[in-house]
């Protein structure tokens, strides 16, 4: 056998995209199916049915490739589909909710216990083997498991794309992505999504009892990433003579997002900066004729906007920032993380030919102060999805976890009224020491380095790094930027910039496995990988254990010997 070992079908169009997205997300290799004909006779091993793809004329062939010992992944099934699979749908729902992982299997392939939050309709099943349940309906399961002839099903039982798009691409109601999270209090620091899709394609992967080599998040086998930049605020040559210093004394990359409405640099100075590798991103300020005026009893910070969160304002401060550069941005933080739907900021930045935004994943709260972790429940980037029509703009998300700012201000009342009628109240400042920070942010890293395999993106302005070295009165961030990056690299963490991880992850979506070629008498395993565009460090991953497969003797690249390692990752043993 040698080809595509997975199929894709669903139909363009529908929210059944976004399983496309998370496999794509995940590295594996995969060919979009255009219909389920000639499905037995196809080589395929395993076929993946999105939610909305009408199968109907096809059971006969998948019931055929499942006894035949296909593995098939489906969501939410429904009808005759349900039928092949040989389980119940008692016809019963639940809305919103949980999956529970609980132990076993589960969490073995997602290194947690506990449970993730599904937004949308469950359907309740009976039948097959409960691997995760649903919560509140606890008698059911969220992901189940069918053996069928000499194949195995994988059912999941909730919206898994409606879950994705609630959690990670939230709308703002007061205009600022303070409130653009729907992540609970307590799941924070659990990248939920992460895990929900290494839980339901492990299980499908260990169905398709072959191995599948796949590319790995990261560069040169890194376990988890830190990324690195920080908001120029309108500082200046001095400061950025400090974070340039300590970009030299600790290897350390960084992304500046560049003020283009108020730029003390001059453009040799800021050439000099590109030069010295500051990588440059763009900071428009949507705040102009806004406030932050003091209420009432004088301690409560209300933050108003000029009616300039338009394509016309962001393309004027592009042009001029640019102009300031003498290049060109790829990327955008907005100021004060102004922040309306995935249809205004994404829309404009695709138009403008820019690809990635950080703004989003800051987490703030009226009953307590700001929450550091995965508030969008991911740290890896994701593409925005138009969710009127489902399609994928061209600008990747890349959360972030905090900022410095938020770290150590004394913790402060923070009402916002940008947009008429609608008023955010939060509190924000955790009043952290430098010491408390890198503690918390450690232990974050340490979590996604040993289990979840995840990024961890904060933001430093330039104004706190250098406020130490400078003399300055605000809060010091250098020795806590100093101990996270000492500690990341200690401990094997690669270090980017938003550029360089941006370049990254658009050319490890290049890169395509194909000619799968597994032979189980001999033990080998070939396959062709090649990529559009050139991409340094690229890591390509196989399970060691899938089916009878427990050892590699060799890796070959080209024919010729290829040193390799051997990692425990997402439950398994890999080369
Ligand atoms: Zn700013």
């Amino acid at each position: 056998m040698a080809g595509e070992p997975i199929g894709l079908y669903y139909q363009d169009g529908t929210k059944d995209i976004l399983i496309e997205e998370a496999l794509r997300i995940e590295g594996i290799p995969y060919l979009r199916l255009k219909g389920l004909g000639g499905l037995v006779e196809s080589g395929l091993r395993g076929l993946i049915i999105g939610e909305e793809a009408d199968v109907g004329r096809w059971l006969d062939e998948v019931e055929r490739f499942l006894n035949g010992g296909g593995a098939l992944l489906t969501f939410k099934p429904s009808g005759g589909l349900v039928e092949v699979l040989g389980i119940t749908d008692t016809g019963g729902s639940q809305i919103d909710g949980y999956v529970n992982i609980r132990g076993g299997e589960a969490s073995t392939l997602t290194s947690y216990k506990g449970r993730l939050q599904i937004f949308g309709l469950s359907r309740l099943y009976r039948g097959g083997e409960v691997i995760a349940t649903l919560t509140p309906e606890e008698d059911f399961g969220g992901v189940l498991r069918v053996r069928k002839g000499l194949g195995v099903a994988i059912a999941v039982a909730f919206d898994m794309p409606r879950t994705i798009l609630m959690l990670q691409q939230p709308d703002s109601d007061c205009g600022k992505a303070l409130d653009t999270w729907r992540v609970e209090d307590g799941l924070e620091r659990i990248p939920q999504l992460d895990l929900m899709r290494r839980l339901i394609f492990g299980l499908f992967l260990k169905a398709v009892g072959i191995p599948i080599p796949r590319k790995w998040y990261f560069p040169d086998g890194s376990m988890a990433l830190l990324l690195i930049g920080g908001d120029q605020d309108g500082c200046g040559y001095d400061e950025m003579g400090v974070v340039l210093g300590l970009m030299r004394e600790l290897g350390a990359p960084y992304t500046l997002f560049v003020t283009p409405w108020e730029q003390p640099m001059s453009r040799e100075q800021l050439r000099r900066l590109v030069e010295a590798g500051v990588d440059m991103g763009f900071h428009p300020n949507f705040f102009k004729d806004g406030k932050k005026v003091w209420d009432g009893d004088g301690r409560r910070a209300v933050q108003t906007a000029g009616p300039y969160f338009k394509e016309e304002e962001f393309l004027r401060q592009l042009r001029r920032g640019e102009a300031d550069i003498g290049g060109r941005f790829l990327g955008v933080r907005t100021h004060g993380l102004r922040w309306g739907t995935v249809k205004d900021l994404p829309i404009w930045m695709e138009r403008a030919g820019l690809q990635y935004d950080s703004t989003l994943g800051h987490k703030c709260t009226e009953g307590s102060a700001d929450v550091v972790g995965y508030s969008l429940g991911t740290g890896l980037p994701f593409y925005f999805i138009d969710p009127e029509v489902y399609r994928r703009i061209d600008v990747i998300e890349m959360p972030m976890l905090s900022s410095d700012y938020s770290l150590f201000r004394e913790r402060h009342r923070y009402i916002v009224r940008i947009r008429e009628g609608h008023e955010g109240r939060f509190y924000m400042g955790l009043g952290l020491s430098e010491d408390e920070a890198f503690n918390l942010a450690r232990d974050i890293l340490d979590d996604a380095t040993d289990r979840y395999h995840t990024v961890n993106c904060y933001c430093w302005h330039p104004i706190y790094l250098a406020s130490r070295a400078l003399g300055r009165s605000h809060h010091p961030s250098d020795r806590f930027f100093s101990k996270l990056i000492k500690y990341a690299k200690d401990r094997g963490v690669r270090l980017m910039d938003h550029g360089g991880w941006n370049r990254y992850w658009r050319a490890r979506e290049t890169v395509e496995i194909r000619d799968v070629d597994w032979n189980p008498e001999a033990g080998t395993l070939r396959f062709l990988a090649s990529c559009g565009e050139a991409v340094r460090g690229l890591t390509l991953i196989v399970s060691f254990s899938c089916g009878n497969w427990v050892k590699v003797s060799e890796v070959r690249v080209d024919g010729e010997p290829h040193k390799y390692r051997r990692v425990h990752v997402l439950g398994l043993d890999h080369a």
